[in-house]
């Protein structure tokens, strides 16, 4: 019999967040598959009891924390730490984990400890027949695996935004402890502060409901001979701060800086989608003077609907690559886009 341990660290105020809800789905939906799988959770934080109330429901076994002080700030030796106690406690051989970057940055190792096996970027979990499936995309989102494996503990983390959020269904929760001294070679590294940009200059927003893709066309010389890259600029972020949408652009826009062209200057290598870039999940993309090259359009693969302004009739998107696609200049429709979402002239 499979003991399934969903495994996530708690927020700040001790709340899970929704990337830890949604693993909880994923783990929920391993278990009912695999028929006689136990279901337990483990949390770790500075506080655990708000998160233990969101599992409520979830049908775990165990809930089980090591909470306190030492556990409520990102560091190795202390997470990891904290994540092998439980499994440890859990007996588990399943361990499901959102891939955030403190469990990414850990289970790995955690998974050496246990004498176990890790699986990283899995977006799909199928359990039939007492088996237990994987998704995982490969070559850069080109081709699907679906993995099994028979070794023991197995360490999953999953991606972001592939299953729906669990919802508790309220109360409180009574927390197992589990013992932990930290020995104080595991306290060393101190997390002192945290340097974020602010909010109106974050350009890159994952749970945004629309990804704005800005390519090279919006640096190049327009019908006037000249490039108008400050009404470029205040177009796409006007469109940005409306919408609350996300930022990508294409390799050639993310390039230009590097060969001393006229660029964006919000623009980075960070917001660059596609097959050398990423592959963000949102419900929709609005790609807006870019070709639509197949190693672009590649990092659109779990955008659900996409929408394209280009000039070029015969551009890429125009080949079945988006759903619709209006030929026309960006600079016009934008502005009237924007100006329809109320955004100062
Ligand atoms: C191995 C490999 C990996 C790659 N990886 C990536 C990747 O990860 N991401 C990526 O993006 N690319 C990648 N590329 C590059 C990719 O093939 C393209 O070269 C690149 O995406 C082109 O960028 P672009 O469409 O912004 O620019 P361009 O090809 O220059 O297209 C600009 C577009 O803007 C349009 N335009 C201009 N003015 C306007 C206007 N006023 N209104 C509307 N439209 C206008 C033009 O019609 C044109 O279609 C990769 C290539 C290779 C070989």
């Amino acid at each position: 019999m499979e003991t399934i341990l969903f495994l996530a660290h708690t927020e700040a105020d001790g709340t899970l967040a929704r990337a830890a809800l949604e693993t909880l789905t994923a783990a929920r939906t391993a278990a009912a598959g695999l028929g006689d799988a136990e279901l337990m959770v483990g949390l770790f934080g500075g506080k655990t009891q708000e998160g233990a109330a969101q599992t409520q429901g979830a049908g775990a076994k165990r809930i089980l924390g090591v909470t306190g002080a030492d556990f409520s700030q990102p560091r190795y030796a202390s997470d990891a730490a904290a994540a092998e106690a439980l499994c440890r406690e859990a007996k588990a051989s399943i361990v499901i984990c959102p891939a955030t970057s403190r469990m990414a940055r850990v289970m790995s190792g955690v998974a050496l400890r246990l004498g176990g096996k890790v699986d990283t970027h899995i977006t799909g979990l199928k359990a039939e027949g007492g088996v237990l499936s994987v998704n995982r995309w490969y070559y850069r989102q080109r081709m699907e695996a679906v993995l099994q494996r028979t070794q023991r503990p197995w360490v999953l983390l999953l991606e972001g935004g592939c299953h729906e959020a669990w919802k508790g269904t309220g109360g409180t929760a009574s927390v197992e402890a589990v013992a932990l001294a930290l020995p104080e070679n595991c306290k060393r590294t101190v997390v002192e502060g945290l340097k974020a940009p602010a909010n109106d200059q974050q350009t890159i927003r994952p749970d945004a409901g629309i990804l704005l893709v800005a390519g090279a066309g919006w640096t190049k010389a327009q019908a006037d001979g000249k490039a108008h890259v400050e009404d470029a600029e205040k177009i796409i972020l006007d469109f940005l701060e409306c919408a609350q949408a996300s930022l990508g652009g294409s390799k050639s826009v993310v390039d230009l800086g590097g060969e001393g062209q006229a660029v964006l200057r919000f623009m980075t290598h960070l917001n660059q989608i596609g097959q050398t870039g990423s592959t963000p999940r949102h419900a929709k993309g609005l790609s807006t003077c870019c070709h639509g090259e197949e190693p672009h359009v590649v990092g659109w693969r779990f955008i659900n609907e996409r929408r394209a302004i280009d000039l070029d009739t015969n551009c890429g998107w125009a080949h079945g690559k988006a759903d619709v696609l209006y030929v026309a200049d960006a600079f016009e429709v934008m502005k009237k886009v924007n100006a329809l979402l109320g955004a100062k002239a």
